[in-house]
């Protein structure tokens, strides 16, 4: 039993009728949560398994599967899930980062700006929206400019939640640039908000990482003019 100290500071759902219930953000973790036995099953045979699986979501719902636009449904579904919209979940599509020699000796802010990503969001698999602006301060390296777009993209094609997927790409890019010096500004339109729930369609989601230097309010004041700017 937990003690009443705890309970006081979880954050309860008032409600909890489902049509509103909140989603409490607060306790996910920084890594996506994966079972050990995740990638036993290679990509073929998820994608054979979840084709049946999905096939027997339409049946439930009552569609005919005999329809000529209907009966390729299950396996697009699976082929998009496995190849295309969860790719991100097997380490081994991670984006390989070549580090060059920061020849120039750039000691600058580098910010990529307006990277756009679709994600799946891990609550109701329905679409998020977005674009991320990463930056970073370089080190003795730098990386290719593409790489940043596809960090991001790598995060993004996995069912997220935007903090985690703000954090995972920091941690990424200090990891790859080692350095500390990286920031990570993510606004997103979540379409469980827009189609479900309070279906509200002109909210959006702001996130944000700022690490080392980045901590500065000058160098994150800085940063912010730069994405505000136009283009
Ligand atoms: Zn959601």
């Amino acid at each position: 039993m937990k003690p009443k100290e705890t309970l006081l500071n979880t954050k309860e759902t008032p409600n909890k009728q489902e049509e509103e219930m909140e989603l409490d953000h607060s306790f996910f973790s920084m890594e996506t949560p994966l079972r050990a036995d995740a990638f036993e099953l290679d990509d073929d045979l998820k994608v054979e398994l979840i084709e049946k699986h999905f096939k027997e979501i339409m049946q439930i719902l009552g569609l005919d599967l005999n329809d000529d636009s209907l009966k390729g449904t299950p396996n697009r579904v699976a082929k998009m899930y496995v190849k295309e919209l969860f790719k991100g979940l097997n380490p081994k599509n991670m984006p390989e980062a070549k580090l060059f020699d920061n020849k120039y000796n750039y000691k600058n802010m580098l910010v990529e700006k307006n990277i756009s990503f679709h994600s799946v969001c891990e609550h109701h698999f329905v679409p998020i929206i977005g674009k991320a602006h990463v930056a970073y301060i370089p080190n003795k390296e730098v990386v290719g400019l593409s790489k940043l777009n596809r960090i991001v993209r790598y995060f993004a094609q996995r069912p997220q939640v935007q903090e985690r997927m703000t954090m995972q790409i920091a941690n990424m890019l200090k990891e790859v640039l080692n350095t500390q010096d990286v920031a990570v500004i993510i606004e997103a339109d979540h379409l469980c908000v827009a189609m479900r729930g309070v279906q509200d369609i002109t909210s959006s989601t702001v996130t944000s990482e700022f690490c080392g230097k980045f901590q500065d309010a000058k160098t994150r004041e800085e940063l912010l003019n730069y994405i505000a700017l136009k283009g």
